[in-house]
């Protein structure tokens, strides 16, 4: 493994997930869905390999049909317009446009902004396209992770190429507000930088609605979006996503899309343009039910002895264990399977700092009601 990888070793995912396997845990570490998403979709996806379409290389950008689904979602929740032919690029999952866009636009040297904790994958690919990472962390405001803003002015300097957001934002669950997006703009605008925003949670806000970074002053020109059908249509395995931008941001993350998968996904693709076009009725169901799940889990987590954090945003709770007697939440993780047949996820591993991750814990809730109820009565054991 090449210096840049060294100390990334397996993914915390991947590992609590084999964990969860291993010993028959109920698996609240992981975020994926434990119900698919619509059966009119996946008849679609049926469809399309029936129909022959996408079972060969499907175009570079992503069908058209999809570009075009994209665009005019944007539109209809956003007002945002959006030239499918040039601004909007498909790629395998959010994941691979955040690896995309951050090979396309860190320059060996450059620093990157990110929220701490962040998405682990933000801090593997800063690596490999060589930059450096700027953590500013979030950190426990009442029930919610908050962000300061001074810390995050103070943390631009002239190696700056850009902010890496993440609203709403996992493991935290923060959504951030209008004024505090319109700070990061006014400073993106005033120090010239770009932002890569990872919305793949717009559709999961609980109070309120998503306002995405790009429609505020200035920050069309210097921002790209990403988003995902694996969490609006919780077909995580699909690997569907996309990034949307100005034609030359576009452009220069399709020059390293093309080298990392080249095109993917076919099929898939026809099936979830057919997704963005659902109803309104789909995304508020699926955010109203998310929400009452939250409340479920929250409350049962608070009974068990946990603070709990209050999600925004996002199918994740995170957690303090220190009202448990306990300090270090990855050792916790670790020994939550055998002690009570639950997994999660230990914070620390999304920090830099270390010692300002250390005791928190998330928690899925993206789970049927009787797995929740049934991990809550195994946690109030512990
Ligand atoms: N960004 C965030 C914040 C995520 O939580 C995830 C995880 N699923 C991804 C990106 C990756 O999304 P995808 O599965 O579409 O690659
Ligand atoms: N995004 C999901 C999570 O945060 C997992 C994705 C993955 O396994 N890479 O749990």
């Amino acid at each position: 493994l090449n210096r840049r990888l060294a100390g990334f070793g397996t993914t915390i995912f991947a590992e609590m997930s084999a964990l969860a396997v291993r010993t028959g845990s109920i698996n609240l570490g992981q975020g994926f869905p434990d119900t698919d998403g619509p059966e009119a979709v996946r008849e679609a996806a049926v469809r399309a390999l029936r129909e022959g379409r996408g079972n060969q290389y499907p175009p570079g950008p992503g069908v058209p049909e999809l570009r075009t689904a994209v665009a005019e979602h944007h539109k209809r929740w956003y007002g945002l317009g959006v030239d499918p032919d040039t601004e909007v690029l498909v790629t395998a999952g959010a994941t691979e446009a955040i690896a995309a866009a951050l090979l396309a636009l860190v320059e060996a040297g450059d620093e990157v902004i990110a929220l701490e904790p962040y998405y682990d994958s933000y801090a593997a690919c800063i690596a490999m396209a060589g930059g450096t990472r700027v953590p500013v962390t979030l950190r426990p405001d009442g029930d919610v992770f908050g962000l300061d803003l001074d810390e995050l002015r103070a943390a631009v300097t002239d190696r700056t190429r850009l902010i890496l957001l993440n609203t709403p934002h996992n493991p935290t669950g923060t959504v951030l507000t209008p004024a505090e997006l319109t700070a990061i703009a006014e400073l993106a605008v005033e120090r010239d930088l770009l932002v890569v925003t990872d919305e793949v949670y717009e559709h999961l806000v609980f109070e309120g609605g998503h306002l995405p970074i790009a429609s505020l002053p200035g920050m069309g020109e210097r921002t790209l979006t990403i988003g995902s059908a694996g969490k609006t249509f919780s077909f995580t395995g699909w690997k569907v996503g996309w990034v949307t931008g100005t034609p030359d941001m576009v452009t220069a993350v399709r020059s390293a899309k093309q080298f990392l998968t080249y095109v993917s996904s076919g099929p898939f693709q026809y099936a979830v343009a057919e997704a963005l076009a659902l109803p309104d009725e789909y995304y508020t169901s699926l955010r109203d039910d998310l929400r009452a799940k939250r409340d479920l889990l929250a409350s049962g987590l608070t009974a068990a002895g946990f603070e709990v954090f209050r999600p925004q945003g996002t199918y994740f709770i995170t957690t303090d264990i220190r009202p448990l007697g306990h300090k270090d939440g990855l050792e916790f993780c670790r020994s939550l399977p055998e002690r009570c047949g639950v997994v999660a996820v230990p914070n620390v591993v999304f920090y830099d700092h270390a010692e300002a991750g250390s005791p928190f814990v998330r928690f899925a809730f993206c789970k049927k009601t009787d797995v929740l109820d049934e991990a809550v009565s195994r946690l109030k054991r512990l």
